[in-house]
């Protein structure tokens, strides 16, 4: 059989960063056979900077893609929404050409597998095609408990089409978009629907999400009256939206909450202990150049980093990003936090993400079997590239 073999500065393995003296090898596909010290032979591809397992990016939007540089930045959560769902129609040709570039672009920055949301079928021919691997989040919004059974019963319909049209290395699961855009008794039907499963939510990605649960104030109001609904989903709790949304799951979900740009400590208490009593997985996604477009704050990435938070990264989409890349997101998280260590960064970036896609037998990190691609990093986190 024939090896391949890699030796940069610096070798992530997944769990830690090894010296110059450790040479990756591979098979010829890429399937890990070891990592050696000291003598590994001839023909050993030499490179500057680091090398590390394949990207996971725990949040996207392909479906999104055409909106690449078309929503203005800056303007709040409501807003963006509002943007997202009057945006002008544009043609199928269009919106595929656009879902290939950002596959393409994720593929050769070091993108491995990805967690995607899906609200209709139309991804899945630029799927097929893929060499990601996707899991594919059906989004659910509906405001209405009468519609709620109707809802899931289509979305469990569009998920068999995904499962049929994709490779079983690919996953389904149902998933709420958000507090403020699903009814009770929907919640308790997607928790119904998705046992043991990964499944995902927006949480917290603004401060009007709160103020709507705690007191039945903020911009969604207006938002609400702009589509022409007079109340909200769910009833004011008095609570916080994660402390009202978080206890409608308890059937061993992993539950990848996307933003967190809001959350106080109290509720990351909160939600951590309500997940260990109810054999919940909480996983929080950051993605930091998605909440400084649409928010411009970052998440309180220091109390997650305290309170042991499982913490993963995502894209978001081409309409709240200007590229798709986990390495660019590593980067504004160095520029803002460069207290947090290197190896602690590449981490998230891979063996948190495919754990939190149950990946993490193939993905995620260099143990032998494992084929979890190789990914060439600039120290400075300015670049990436697929290497196998
Ligand atoms: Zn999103």
């Amino acid at each position: 059989m024939a090896y391949c073999k890699f030796q940069a500065d610096h070798l992530f393995t997944g769990y830690q960063l090894l010296d110059h003296s450790h040479v990756l090898v591979t098979d010829e596909g890429g399937t890990v056979v070891d990592i050696v010290t000291g003598e590994a032979g001839n023909d050993i591809q030499q490179f500057r900077g680091i090398l590390m397992p394949g990207h996971i990016n725990c949040h996207c939007h392909l479906e999104l893609s055409h909106m690449r540089n078309r929503i203005p930045a800056g303007r709040g959560l409501t807003h963006f929404i509002s943007s997202v769902m009057g945006f002008p129609k544009v043609d199928q040709a269009e919106k595929e050409r656009s879902m290939a570039l950002a596959d393409k672009e994720m593929y050769e920055n070091g993108i491995v597998a990805t967690g995607d949301i899906c609200n209709q079928l139309y991804s899945i021919r630029q799927k097929e095609k893929s060499n990601i691997q996707w899991y594919n989040f059906l989004e659910l919004t509906n405001l209405d408990d009468a519609k709620a059974a109707e809802r899931v019963v289509l979305y469990n319909n569009m998920a068999n089409e995904f499962k049929e049209a994709l490779p079983s290395t690919s996953n389904v699961a149902l998933s709420p978009h958000a507090i403020y855009s699903v009814s009770p008794l929907t919640f308790s039907l997607i928790n119904k629907n998705t046992k043991n499963k990964t499944i995902t939510i927006h949480n917290q990605e603004c401060a009007d999400e709160d103020q709507l649960f705690t007191n039945g104030s903020g911009r969604f109001l207006r938002f609400y009256e702009s589509i022409g609904r007079k109340s909200m989903p769910l009833a004011v709790s008095g609570k916080s939206s994660i402390q009202t949304w978080l206890p409608y799951f308890n059937n061993g979900q992993t539950i990848i909450m996307v933003h967190n740009t809001y959350t106080p400590e109290e509720d990351i208490i909160f939600a951590n202990e309500y997940a260990e009593m109810n054999g919940l997985q909480l996983v929080y996604c950051l993605c930091p150049n998605a909440n400084l477009y649409i928010e411009e704050k970052l998440p309180p990435i220091d109390l997650f980093i305290r309170h042991n938070c499982n913490i993963v990264l995502g894209t978001d989409s081409y309409g709240s990003n200007r590229q798709l890349s986990i390495t660019s997101e590593m980067a504004a998280i160095h520029k803002h936090l460069p207290d947090i260590p290197i190896a602690t960064l590449l981490q998230w970036a891979t063996l948190n993400g495919a754990k939190a896609l149950h990946w993490h037998n193939d993905l995620g990190s260099f143990e032998k079997g494992k084929k979890p691609g190789v990914v060439w990093l600039n120290k400075d986190f300015s670049e990436a590239r697929r290497i196998i």
